[in-house]
């Protein structure tokens, strides 16, 4: 992707105390209409500023012409008409994509990209936002430069919502509208379920952002409670699993939930979703070179999916983290695909921006905390070189699953195990992952492949191909 503009570049700045002020976009109709009465305001004012915030391109309160100058600098001491502070774009792919950069109100960054897709044929033009649910990721997968980056904390609900909005201005200027949108961006939306799903109603609320509820994609890297608590809800939304491998033993090194919720279980939580919402579940895989896009990992995951309806895209990995690992080639990625279409299996092989959706978020961000150690990262290519070959020889991780300790590294350094935030860090809305008891290392595990004799990604002597 070749970037062209920059615009209003916000500094890194340090991490100060959050706004206490509520962003409105968050705030719950009734309570915006018992706020504006508290402020002796008549019944209609909620009408009219809920019209700004959802009907009009007002940016600030200061646009919000309808109301009183007086009014505004009272609705401004209460409450945030953009919980987003400040917000950089950059527009690549000749205008076709935007990468957004914002600031919240604590000095920290979070992505979201915006993707146009002009109409083909029978197909109507697309206008898909890729956003975020947390700062940073607890769940630290090595591939993943949000992942690298670690946990910062969740967003509010005004804070995922405003992501929308900011899209929703910049698509009107070029008189474009929002088709889709994907919990892509960074951070585990189910790790952050609640803010998610107050979110994800607002923007489908007919009298709030509207967007169509079967246009709403939530991915996961498959936390099994947060996918059962969706199932229960039974909503319309489509959900994305991330899941990258077929075998437990590679997933507890790509995806590292894996070691707490097995792969087995997340697809059989995602069969639960699909079976209660009618909806059709989508698979990510990252195609990662040597290490997961082989014949027989295509064999496994079609083994896995089985009969289950659902549908896999193939997404060459972006190498935005510190890793030793490539993308796939392109025929193998083709080769891949084409095994699992033979096994009955539906997929997609996204190959220019479909691949940028994940892999841009957390990538400025990511720049922006400034490039760690070189020892550090000498460090941790070799971890993940070693960590490879014992996934590759079918051993389980002895690693806890993220959130159950505190490994967090020094700052500015790349840590020897999943980046996670020192227990004492977790903000109260974060739900802890608990250990599984033992959690044993699995050596003998049925998964284990035996006589493989496959070298270890990002070992020096590759290319037999
Ligand atoms: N945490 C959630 C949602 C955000 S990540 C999840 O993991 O599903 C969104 C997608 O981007 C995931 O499928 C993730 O695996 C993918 N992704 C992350 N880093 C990537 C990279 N370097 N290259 C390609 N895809 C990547
Ligand atoms: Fe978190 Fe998703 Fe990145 Fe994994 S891929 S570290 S779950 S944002």
């Amino acid at each position: 992707m070749t970037e062209t503009t920059v615009q209003a570049q916000p500094k890194p700045v340090p991490s100060t105390a959050r706004d206490p002020r509520p962003g409105v976009s968050g705030v719950e109709p009734a309570a915006l209409a018992a706020i504006l009465e508290g402020m002796g305001e008549p019944a209609f004012r909620s009408r009219q500023v809920a019209d700004s915030v959802w009907r009009s391109e007002a940016a600030g309160w200061d646009d919000v012409t309808t109301l009183g100058r007086p009014l505004r600098a009272r609705l401004a001491e209460r409450l945030r008409f953009d919980a987003l502070t400040a917000t950089e774009v950059r527009v690549a792919d000749d205008g076709a994509t935007e990468k957004a950069l914002h600031q919240l109100s604590d000095g920290r960054l979070v992505e979201s990209v915006l993707m146009h897709y002009p109409a083909r044929g029978a197909r109507r033009e697309r206008n898909t936002l890729c956003i975020s649910s947390q700062a940073g990721c607890a769940v630290g997968c090595p591939f993943c430069a949000t992942g690298e980056l670690g946990f910062e904390r969740d967003l509010d609900v005004a804070e995922i919502v405003d992501q929308v909005r900011h899209a929703r201005r910049r698509l009107a200027a070029g008189g474009r509208h929002l088709t889709n949108l994907v919990f892509m961006g960074m951070g585990e939306p189910l790790l952050n379920l609640d803010a998610v799903v107050e979110a994800a109603v607002i923007i489908t609320d007919a009298e709030r952002f509207g967007l169509g509820a079967r246009h709403l994609t939530i991915s996961t890297s498959g936390v099994v409670p947060g996918i059962e608590r969706l199932t229960a809800m039974r909503p319309q939304w489509t959900l994305a699993v991330s899941l990258h491998a077929a075998r437990d033993a590679l997933r507890d090194l790509l995806v590292p939930l894996n070691r707490r919720w097995p792969v087995r279980a997340v697809v059989a939580a995602a069969a639960g979703y699909a079976a209660a919402t009618g909806r059709r579940v989508s698979y990510e895989y990252v195609m990662i070179d040597g290490l997961n896009d082989t014949p027989a990992d295509a064999d496994a995951l079609a083994r896995l999916l089985a009969g289950s309806g659902s549908h896999v895209n193939c997404i060459p990995m972006n190498a935005v983290a510190h890793t030793p690992w490539q993308a796939s080639a392109p025929d193998r990625i083709e080769a891949f695909a084409n095994r699992l279409q033979a096994a009955g299996i539906g997929v997609t092989v996204r190959r220019n921006r479909g691949q940028e959706v994940g892999a841009a978020c957390g990538q400025l961000a990511a720049e922006r905390s400034g490039e760690p150690a070189a020892a550090a990262v000498t460090r941790r290519h070799e971890r993940l070189v070693a960590a490879s070959a014992r996934a590759l020889a079918g051993e389980r991780s002895g690693e806890p699953a993220p959130g159950d300790v505190a490994m967090a590294p020094p700052s500015g350094q790349v840590g020897p195990g999943p980046v996670v935030r020192p227990a004492t860090q977790r903000p109260a809305t974060q739900r802890p992952i608990t250990p599984r008891s033992g959690s044993p290392r699995m050596a003998g595990h049925p998964d284990r492949r035996s006589g493989t004799g496959r070298r270890p990604p990002g070992a020096p002597s590759r290319g037999s191909r």
